[in-house]
């Protein structure tokens, strides 16, 4: 399986929470997998439709996270009041992972401060990744995905 990534980029997370909602110039859309909600909702006691809304066209993904002033409604300051089950999407962030020419391409966002800083990734962080992602679909949604 074909498997491209960003060579020699540096990432280290500044816990500065800009991935955590909309920026000036941008809307932050945080989907969610059905499970995903279903286990924030277990682990909070709150009910689904409190904290997401159901989305379209965003398949395999059906809800979207909603926000309170821009910005994610469990986000508390700058920490995340979800994070030991913070959705895939937050986990990726800031890459994001594409089908792409019969294999699978990492992109990354040029809007995180902590890209250009720690350690270069190598393709083994890329790997542990993509098992993540495959844990979380069925591999038949898998191949059917184009991004998440
Ligand atoms: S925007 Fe980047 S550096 Fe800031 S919290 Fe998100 S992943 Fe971390």
């Amino acid at each position: 399986m074909k498997l491209s990534y960003p060579r020699k980029v540096r990432f280290e997370c500044q816990r500065c929470a800009k991935c955590c909602g909309d920026s000036s110039h941008r809307g932050r859309n945080i989907l969610l997998l059905d499970k995903e909600v279903g286990q924030i909702s277990e682990a909070t006691g709150v009910r689904p439709l409190s904290f997401v809304s159901h989305s379209s066209g965003t398949s395999p993904y059906h809800y979207r996270m909603k926000k309170r002033n821009g910005k994610c409604v469990f986000l508390d300051g700058k920490a995340c009041r979800i994070y030991r089950i913070r959705p895939l999407i937050c986990r990726f962030y800031p890459f994001s992972l594409r089908k792409k020419n019969g294999g699978y391409t990492f992109e990354v966002s040029d809007d995180c401060p902590g890209i250009g800083l720690g350690k270069v990734l190598d393709r083994k962080y890329f790997e542990r990744m993509f098992k993540m992602a495959s844990h979380a679909f069925a591999s038949k949604a898998l191949s059917r995905s184009t991004k998440f």
